[in-house]
């Protein structure tokens, strides 16, 4: 028996929602609550048909901390999860903190205005003490610990594929491949075509923000900065085959770093393609990833917010996408005193999922360890009160829930490593 509230009905929460639905024994009860509600009754009304979850909906600006606290002590629910966007998650891990209930999100906050001066301070100080320029790290939602640990609440933070999966493939690494881990590098790659010459597999302004920022990796305890795409290689990835990809800086690096100081190096990855990159260059060139709102005929208009309403939905990418995604976590360590390497990894079908939850890949990798990571919290295999990356976490009940709902694990002892 469980009262869930899903705040989000964009591409990912429609994943983790169905998923849910599809196991009502746990999910009993759950209410989707978004800016635009015509969109959460249109899946409830379809989801009715099928799922023995009783579902409700709501309408719920999720930047207003009074609207939410308004919400969750009218429903009631014994968790919250954040599928809104990452500029929500400290007015949601507020009115949790306030009506006393468990929160998990998919990924760590950033700021939606980085004009904001006040914010602007506080981030010039960490890119000079931390060394790394991201306009997203996890200092902010970190600073939560202690409350929800009087409180007696958790909060899940990442709960996704990247961060998320590849946090529990590396703590998977830790407990039952190696002493100690030397150097993991995570690497993300979507082999999946769509047809278009550009559009993002999410949300385009959280994506494009993030892949046109500087890269970084961690190294020897502190972070390396380099220009965006600026690292190439190429890499032979199962099942897809042969992709450039490029090192950029990612989240789960800063976790991951803090919580095994031992590992000496970690770098991310993700595949693109030219025509990806070369569309990004450009608008990029001309101001269109600019966040920075301008005047234009006497109306203000932010530049990333009106590409956004000209690229296609990452939710209609569906139906057109086929290819598949390969990401996982490559190591290097130590076991009973001899070398060893290691990679654990998933392949998901563009196409299979859209036949199961008409949704294309990136939306279903992040998905279904949504709905896992709620199904840990409610069950109770995670039950420390704090804030929780997923490395900090027993990944054996996740990773197996994983291999069961949609995502299952394949692993080498020998491959290849990126140089
Ligand atoms: P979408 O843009 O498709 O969906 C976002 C949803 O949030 C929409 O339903 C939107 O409403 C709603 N929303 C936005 N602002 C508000 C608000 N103020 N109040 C209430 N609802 C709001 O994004 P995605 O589904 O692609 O991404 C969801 C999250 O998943 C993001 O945080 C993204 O960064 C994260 N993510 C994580 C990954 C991982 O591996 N960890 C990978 C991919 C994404 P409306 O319909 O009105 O626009």
């Amino acid at each position: 028996m469980s009262r869930v509230l899903v705040i989000g009905c964009g591409g990912v929460a429609n994943v983790a929602i169905r998923k849910c639905c599809a196991l009502s024994e746990v999910f009993t009860e759950l209410m989707i609550a978004s800016r635009t509600k015509e969109k959460c009754d249109v899946l409830a009304e379809e989801l009715r048909k099928t799922s023995k979850t009783k579902i409700e909906t709501a309408k719920v600006d999720a930047d207003s901390k009074d609207e939410l606290v308004k919400l969750i002590n009218s429903y009631k629910p014994d968790l919250v999860m954040n599928i809104a966007l990452p500029y929500q998650d400290l007015t949601i891990m507020d009115a949790c903190l306030e009506c006393h209930v468990n929160y998990m999100d998919t990924a760590n906050y950033e700021p939606e205005d980085t004009d904001d001066p006040e914010w602007r301070k506080i981030y010039e100080k960490r890119c000079k003490e931390e060394g790394f320029s991201a306009y997203f790290d996890y200092s902010w939602q970190w600073a939560y610990k202690k409350r929800f640990e009087d409180a007696g609440l958790i909060a899940l933070l990442g709960s996704g594929f990247d961060p998320g999966v590849t946090q529990a493939y590396v703590a998977y690494a830790k407990k039952h491949e190696f002493d100690t881990i030397d150097t993991i590098d995570i690497l993300d790659c979507n082999g999946g075509d769509h047809g278009y010459k550009f559009a993002t597999n999410f949300n385009p302004e959280v994506n494009l923000r993030e892949v046109s920022a500087p890269g970084s990796y961690w190294e020897d305890g502190h972070w390396i900065e380099i220009p965006a795409m600026s690292i190439k290689r190429e890499y032979d990835f199962d099942q897809v085959g042969m992709k450039d990809m490029y090192l950029l800086h990612h989240e789960e690096i800063e976790s991951i770093a803090k919580n095994l100081p031992e590992v000496k190096r970690i770098r991310f990855f993700m595949t693109f393609g030219q025509s990806y990159l070369d569309h990004m260059r450009c608008l990029e060139d001309v101001g269109m990833l600019s966040t920075t709102p301008i005047m234009f005929e006497g109306k203000e208009i932010v530049p990333i917010k009106f590409l956004k309403a000209l690229l296609p939905d990452p939710a209609s990418l569906g139906p057109r996408t086929h290819g598949k995604t390969n990401i996982g976590c490559i190591f290097t360590g130590k076991k009973d005193g001899k070398d060893k390497t290691y990679y654990i990894y998933n392949v998901c079908d563009h196409q299979e999922c859209y036949k199961e939850v008409k949704s294309q890949a990136i939306s279903y990798t992040t998905g279904v360890p949504a709905m896992c990571g709620a199904l840990m919290l409610l069950t109770g295999k995670w039950n420390a009160p704090g804030v929780h990356t997923i490395e900090e976490l027993d990944p054996d009940p996740f990773i197996e829930a994983l291999d069961k709902y949609g995502l299952p694990k394949s692993e080498s002892y020998d491959p290849v490593l990126v140089k």
